[in-house]
């Protein structure tokens, strides 16, 4: 089964949580949950820790981090850091094809290294496996309802699906799309010195 279809069973259960992507996931992403609080990243690996920001910063606010397995990789050691600030709104997916699929498909280390074990080594308080859809939305909920920082992994099938529109926005305006709807929302100035929610 491709990533779609899982990210297609948890869109109707994530609010207005703030959802971070990487890759090809954030086509995808915003074809099953269209939201200015859908924000992709450029740099590779860095999906967890700007995820991980943004729980902190907003710690009454859900925020998910879409990672793939290149990123996961690539980033490994912001793992102890999220594990050590603990945020309990941040919820790590984890789509491991084992490949770099956006880069044209070289093999990631992936299928030797185990991500949730490299997760719980690094101090997350839970991760695991999933292999269905069903299990999967189960384990979201649960980590949604629980409050707890939460690794959720799954072994997908490279590919997306022919037919998915495209990006309506690059990533300079998703920027500042995303941005300003942080502002609104929390009604803090980010990117405008004079902004005042009151006026
Ligand atoms: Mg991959």
């Amino acid at each position: 089964m491709q990533r779609y279809a899982y990210l297609k069973a948890i869109a109707d259960d994530t609010g207005n949580a703030l959802a971070v992507c990487t890759g090809w996931s954030a086509r995808e992403w915003w074809a099953v949950r269209p939201s200015d609080g859908n924000l992709k990243t450029r740099t590779l690996g860095l999906v967890s820790s700007i995820a991980a920001g943004l729980a902190f910063a907003l710690p009454h606010r859900k925020v998910i981090a879409i990672d793939g397995d290149g990123a996961f990789l690539m980033n490994l050691c912001g793992l102890p850091t999220i594990a050590l600030q603990r945020p309990p709104n941040l919820i790590h997916l984890l789509f491991d094809n084992e490949v770099y699929e956006a880069s044209g498909g070289t093999a990631t280390a992936s299928h030797i290294a185990d991500a949730v074990s490299l997760a719980k080594g690094a101090g997350y308080p839970h991760a695991c496996w999933v292999s269905t859809a069903e299990e999967f939305r189960a384990e979201f909920l649960q980590a949604w309802q629980s409050d707890r920082l939460s690794l959720i992994a799954v072994k997908v099938e490279p590919g997306q699906p022919k037919d998915l529109p495209p990006l309506a926005l690059d990533e300079l305006e998703n920027k500042y799309t995303f941005m300003r709807y942080l502002e609104r929302t929390e009604k803090k100035g980010i990117l405008s010195p004079g902004f005042d929610s009151k006026s």
